[in-house]
């Protein structure tokens, strides 16, 4: 059904108020396509707009969601190479273009950036208008579930790249959330040996079911282990994906003399880092901020070719009409990995 009926939506209407609420379709105005969105995942930029944490950004009312896939339903006026049916996925990163980071080749960076979902409505409705240039294509052979990952795929992707993890390094990936336990199979995947630290059961058991090696960081035995692991010399990267302070200091610790620190998660406060320690072992801090288009499309592939566990990292989907109990299970925490919205008109 392509035709223009009113389409449900799930509208952030202010702290932890998720409503469902109808919207009126307009046709594709030049340059943009509408998609039918078959499923939205949930993640953790999306939970801390749910707590009100981001409401000068967000503006609500406002429908969120920003990791998607779905199929074109319409193109609009001077759209070329996309037609009614193909199936995608939207890198949802609007740059300016003319600032120093975008004319720099960084637009993911963008100062003006307009983030789909955060700073304009997202996918969490079953039909989303948006620029044609953020579309990405899925293979064929791809399915839509599964393509909901290839956004925190992309951030997984991008970290690795700026970490430059190379074949053979050991690599710690402190936090084993949906994004901590991508990272992991993408370093894994690019030849690192990998150890993933992690005190939630059940998100070490769904790492131990993908083969991770994981670590409790809660007890003393950190730096024992990663001293046996890699002959006292500590790890050559450690990315940190929790957004914890105790994770930043547990990333650190485990750096062998020149590691690299990637910093994935979004911390909500400054935090300490030990700089007599930066100092001795001559450490490096990069940041991992979103994901450029090679690293999405990377994800993509990834995903379409089965090196991505979706099944596995997929705990639930709810049909749209359930999405605020889907927020609640996440906020409960316990219990669940990725959580999607099937957000396909019935
Ligand atoms: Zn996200
Ligand atoms: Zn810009």
């Amino acid at each position: 059904m392509t035709g223009l009926a009113n389409h449900r939506c799930v509208v952030y209407a202010g702290a932890r108020r998720l409503t469902l609420g109808t919207a009126e379709p307009t046709p594709p105005p030049a340059g943009h396509v509408r998609v039918d969105v078959a499923y939205t995942g949930i993640c953790g930029t999306d939970l801390r707009i749910f707590h009100g944490d981001m409401d000068g950004r967000v503006d609500p009312p406002r429908v969120i969601g920003h990791e998607m896939s779905g199929r074109i339903a319409q193109v609009g006026p001077d759209v070329r190479e996309w037609w009614p049916g193909d199936q995608v996925t939207i890198m949802p990163l609007i740059r300016c273009g003319g600032c120093p980071a975008c004319r720099a080749g960084h637009p993911h960076l963008c100062h003006r950036l307009i983030f789909l979902g955060i700073d304009a409505p997202g996918s969490l409705q079953n039909s989303w208008t948006v620029p044609a240039s953020a579309l990405v294509r899925l293979p064929l052979e791809a399915r839509l579930d599964h393509a909901a990952l290839a956004e925190p795929t992309a951030v997984a992707v991008h970290a690795v790249r700026r970490a430059g993890l190379r074949p053979g390094e050991k690599a710690i990936v402190v936090g084993g959330g949906p994004t901590g336990l991508l990272v992991a199979i993408v370093a894994r995947r690019t030849g690192a040996d990998v150890l993933l630290v992690e005190a939630d059961p059940h998100r070490t058991s769904v790492a131990e079911e993908l083969g991770l090696r994981t670590l409790d960081p809660s007890g003393d035995r950190l730096a024992l282990v990663v001293g046996e692991w890699t002959a006292g010399a500590g790890a050559a990267v450690a990315f940190e994906v929790s957004g914890l302070a105790a994770g930043v200091a547990t990333a650190v610790d485990a750096l062998a003399v020149r590691g690299r620190m990637a910093q994935v998660a979004v911390h909500p406060a400054p935090r300490e880092i030990s700089l007599p320690r930066l100092l001795s072992r001559e450490l490096t801090l990069v940041g991992a901020c979103l994901y450029d288009r090679a690293d999405f499309e990377t994800a993509v592939g990834l995903i379409a070719d089965g090196d991505v566990p979706a099944r596995t990292l997929i705990s639930r989907i709810e049909p749209l009409e359930r999405a605020a109990q889907a927020f609640d299970a996440l906020d409960a925490g316990m219990g669940v990995m990725k959580v999607l919205v099937d957000c396909r008109a019935d």
